[in-house]
């Protein structure tokens, strides 16, 4: 836990979020700005601050992480006309909250490239 990481205040309770699932690796929330009818971010419970960031260890995490995106697409019923998972990393990528998420996007069509 960071105490000045938005998203490690939101897994701790500190600030509030609309909290669609939780287990012993993974917290997903409803992103608070949506860029589709459905915009989930999973975010990993442990505090990392990107996928630049993940050791060996950590295989099985990101695993978990979009296995959790791929349960919650199906939950809400956007599984069979698909989705984005999408991970930002860095500057470029354009990262602006440094705690390791995946973003989960559907419920509309999704262009290619992105911007
Ligand atoms: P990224 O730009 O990949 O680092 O993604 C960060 C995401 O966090 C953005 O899509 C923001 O809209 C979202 N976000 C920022 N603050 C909050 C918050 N308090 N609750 C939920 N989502 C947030
Ligand atoms: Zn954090």
């Amino acid at each position: 836990m960071s105490s000045d990481c938005l998203f490690c205040r939101i897994i701790a309770g500190e600030l509030p979020s609309a909290q669609v699932y939780a287990d012993d690796a993974v917290v997903a929330i409803r992103d608070i700005s949506p860029q589709a009818p459905t915009h989930i971010l999973l975010l990993s419970r442990k505090h990392v601050a990107s996928v630049r960031e993940l050791g060996a260890a950590d295989h099985e995490l990101i695993g978990k992480i979009i296995a959790v995106g791929t349960e919650l697409a199906a939950r809400e019923g956007i599984a069979e006309e698909g989705y984005r998972l999408v991970v930002n990393v860095g500057r470029n990528g354009g990262q602006t909250v440094d705690h390791l998420h995946v973003h989960m996007l559907g419920g509309r069509g999704m262009n290619w490239p992105p911007g």
